[in-house]
């Protein structure tokens, strides 16, 4: 009787030893990424988010004025961080009015446009590089309105600015990432992606260097398929080229965010097709890896009700934390992520 206690006893010590070792291997934080994570916090997103979707940006329109001002807003951000650009000039790759025509055929501005390019080099590898996007453009001023785009995106481009300040922290306090990361944000993606289609098309580095592009396309509000369930972003893309991306983002989840995961959008007869509806999807034809991070649509999606005042600041900040943690996992670990041998059918 005494010996069989023992022996449970000595086989619960082992089960119990070997569990939590699992746990503690499977959770194994990394505290440098959390402390620069932590640089993404509510007010500086608020800041960017009432900046980008005020009236003075009147709707940010491919080629007005707005758009403008909207550019030399993030230009500005970049340089007072020491984000350096990539480009000789400046932060701006200009696309010429030719190039601003959409499928109809139709010339959808009058005046150039311009993506704007931030750069963070590599200190191991520097011509891997990491690509986290948003478009900055919406809809202008129609019948008098402003369409103010706060969700449609300057949430995202509110995330893309807010990773790259933490990551330009980081390589100043010594912690620079070993790929380089290039932030991107797109102009006419509303006109039917022509910004990052021109990006692809007239690269400014090689595309066979471009590890992974990071898309963000609204993540400041509640789908209207999630109405009362707000913890979640739908991940779109992520497993179509490379099983390690989606696996990377799903780990970096569970470790540091513990959002839920929503993959409907994903699923290959999905009738909305957002797989194909931002900017990411230029980079995934030409077989490039890619993550689409969006919250879904809702009633003030493309209407001039979409307004700073809606945004949840709280859920923004969460998810754009998940982006980061991703992009810092695939900067910084040793092999590349693999491509999946068998390419994407688009
Ligand atoms: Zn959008």
């Amino acid at each position: 009787m005494k010996k069989i206690t023992l022996l449970i006893l000595l086989a619960f010590i082992s089960i119990s030893c070997k569990s939590k070792k699992e746990v503690t291997k499977k959770l194994q934080i990394d505290a440098t990424a959390v402390k620069y994570a932590n640089l993404i916090n509510i007010d500086t997103a608020k800041e960017h988010v009432f900046n980008l979707a005020s009236d003075e940006f009147e709707g940010r329109k491919t080629g007005e004025s707005g758009q403008k001002k909207a550019a030399e807003y993030l230009a500005s951000h970049y340089n007072i961080n020491g984000i350096p650009k990539y480009l000789k000039k400046n932060y701006f790759q200009i696309i010429p009015v030719s190039e601003l025509i959409n499928k109809r055929r139709k010339s959808t501005s009058n005046n150039p446009s311009e993506n704007v390019v931030a750069f963070i080099e590599g200190i191991e590898r520097p011509e891997e590089v990491v690509v986290i996007s948003s478009h900055y453009d919406h809809e202008g001023i129609k019948n008098g309105l402003i369409y103010n785009g706060a969700d449609d995106n300057a949430s995202g481009t509110t995330g893309v600015l807010l990773i790259a300040k933490a990551f330009a922290k980081a390589k100043k306090d010594g912690h620079g990432p070993k790929r380089s990361i290039m932030f991107v944000n797109f102009t006419a993606e509303e006109q039917g992606l022509l910004g990052s289609k021109y990006f692809i098309a007239n690269p400014i580095l090689p595309l066979e260097n471009i590890v992974v592009n990071l898309n963000i396309d609204m993540i400041g509000r509640i789908g209207k398929d999630r109405q009362n369930d707000s913890d979640y972003i739908y991940v779109i893309g992520a497993d179509r080229l490379s099983t390690e991306l989606h696996e990377i983002n799903e780990r970096m989840n569970s470790k540091y965010t513990n959002i839920e995961l929503d993959y409907q959008y994903n699923e290959r007869n999905d009738p909305n097709r957002f797989y194909k509806r931002s900017d990411h999807y230029n980079f995934a034809k030409k077989g490039i890896p890619i993550a689409f991070y969006f919250n879904g649509t809702h009633e003030d999606y493309h209407k001039p009700t979409d307004t700073p005042d809606k945004i949840l600041l709280d859920l923004l900040v969460k998810r754009v934390k998940l982006v980061f943690h991703t992009a810092w996992e695939i900067a910084n670990r040793d092999e590349r992520i693999a491509v999946d041998v068998e390419q994407e059918k688009n």
